[in-house]
């Protein structure tokens, strides 16, 4: 399956070698193919706001796995990397969310794809712009590129310059 988009996010330690480590374990042919890198971006914390800046990334990838495989090898990736759960939108080392899973539609208790705050958040949309502009939410049926001109939250995103 091609056209699937995960996003990384990570504001604990070394921010960018948690993002490059999970990326680096995601590889993993013929299973797994990294196709496409975003840049690194820095984003202020949403939700509990009194923790650092987060570093957010998306990459899109090949793969063979189905969608809730690929769901608990990303699960899988966050606990070897040592996440701990602590609250929802609380400080962590990695987060990795399944934004789109070709055009596929997915509701149930475990798996939401599109990933429900895709179209919501500029720390999403912009790596996702970055990499694939002209994709299509299937529910929306809007582009990346034209679901970030809607989003009016005033949340700030700067290209993370030392990367
Ligand atoms: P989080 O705290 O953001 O890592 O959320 C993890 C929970 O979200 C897990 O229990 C997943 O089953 C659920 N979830 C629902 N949809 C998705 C998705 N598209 N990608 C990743 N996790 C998802």
């Amino acid at each position: 399956m091609g056209d699937v988009f995960i996003s990384l996010g990570s504001n604990i330690g070394d921010r960018k070698k948690n993002i490059l480590e999970a990326i680096h374990l995601l590889d993993n042919p013929p299973e797994i193919i990294i196709e496409k890198k975003s840049s690194l971006y820095s984003t202020d914390p949403i939700g509990y706001v009194g923790q650092d800046w987060f570093l957010n990334s998306v990459v899109e990838i090949m793969t063979r796995l189905s969608p809730k495989e690929l769901l608990s090898r990303c699960q899988a990736i966050e606990e070897q990397m040592g996440r701990v759960r602590t609250m929802p939108w609380g400080p962590r080392i990695i987060d990795l969310d399944i934004l789109l899973y070709g055009g596929e539609i997915i509701e149930d208790d475990e798996l939401i794809i599109p990933h429900p705050h895709l179209h919501k958040r500029g720390f999403v949309l912009v790596p996702l712009a970055e990499i694939a502009p002209d994709i299509l939410h299937p529910r929306l049926n809007k582009t990346a590129v034209e679901l970030l001109r809607q989003i009016k939250d005033g949340h700030k995103v700067d290209v993370y310059r030392e990367c």
